[in-house]
């Protein structure tokens, strides 16, 4: 089923047409591919659907009803968690203050409103060991982590927490060869959990491995749209 749609989406930055005619969907348990050159609009895309920007044309459904979102909160409330490259997690914070920062934003959903100090601690390791990622000590502050272990965190704590829809900006663009591989392992595990998965990527290898559907963009409109058993390999 799809959760997430997007008809003939515009955005204009006064004159300048950042995106224009875009349409996309991402259903559960699938992974819809964004590909796109600098100043394709893939920046502006995360911005309306992680509520920092609304669009300026066209239509905009999460699980069939419209929206236009003024906030990231109001993004979150849908079930919406947005990892951002570099702002994956705070780097200042230890692992487990972020591991459940997001909830106490959050009203809609996740398990917990407010627990104490022990027993986020407690969830965070088992939640970490049951996803096979090992930290050293929960304690110490995310800015010890490598990139692609904060990735791999902030996917899990999307997971855990029971978001519908994660969006990935370019989760791998900072990373090595052995990085990118764990980092895509997480991203088909979000996908095997049944989210829908919209992942922002400039490396079309990455988007093949774990990508059920390819949108691309090509100065803010849509250039191929394309269901993985479409694409063939020209010889
Ligand atoms: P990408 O993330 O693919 O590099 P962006 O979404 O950042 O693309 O940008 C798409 C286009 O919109 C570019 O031409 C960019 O210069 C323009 N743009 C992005 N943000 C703004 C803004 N705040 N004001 C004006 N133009 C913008
Ligand atoms: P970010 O924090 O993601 O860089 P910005 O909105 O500042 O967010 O920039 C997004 C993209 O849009 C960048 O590539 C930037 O160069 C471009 N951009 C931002 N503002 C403008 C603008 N006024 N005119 C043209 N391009 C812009």
């Amino acid at each position: 089923t799809e959760i997430l749609s997007l008809k003939d989406v515009g955005k204009r930055y006064g004159n300048v047409h950042a995106l224009r005619g875009v349409s996309l969907s991402v259903r559960q348990g699938e992974i819809t591919c964004v590909l796109g050159d600098n100043g394709a609009g893939k920046s502006t895309l995360i911005k309306i659907i992680a509520g920092l920007h609304s669009h300026t044309d066209g239509t905009f459904t999460v699980n069939g009803e419209e929206v236009s979102f003024s906030s990231p909160r109001e993004s979150l409330d849908r079930g919406i968690a947005t990892v951002y490259q570099d702002l994956a997690l705070v780097p200042l914070m230890s692992i487990w203050r972020n591991f459940f920062l997001g909830q106490e934003m959050r009203t809609g959903w996740g398990p917990f409103s407010r627990l104490d100090v022990k027993a986020m601690m407690r969830i965070t390791g088992e939640e970490l060991t049951k996803m096979g990622i090992s930290v050293p000590d929960l304690d110490r502050s995310v800015g010890a982590l490598s990139g692609g272990q904060r990735q791999c965190i902030a996917i899990a704590r999307a997971i855990y927490f029971g978001a519908k829809v994660l969006i990935l900006d370019e989760p791998t663009a900072a990373l090595g060869v052995k990085q990118s591989g764990v980092v895509l392992k997480y991203v088909a595990k979000a996908r095997d959990a049944g989210l829908g998965v919209i992942f922002i990527t400039h490396n079309p290898h990455h988007a093949y491995l774990v990508g059920n559907h390819f949108v691309i963009l090509n100065r803010g409109s849509v250039s191929l749209d394309s269901a993985r058993a479409d694409i063939t390999l020209d010889r």
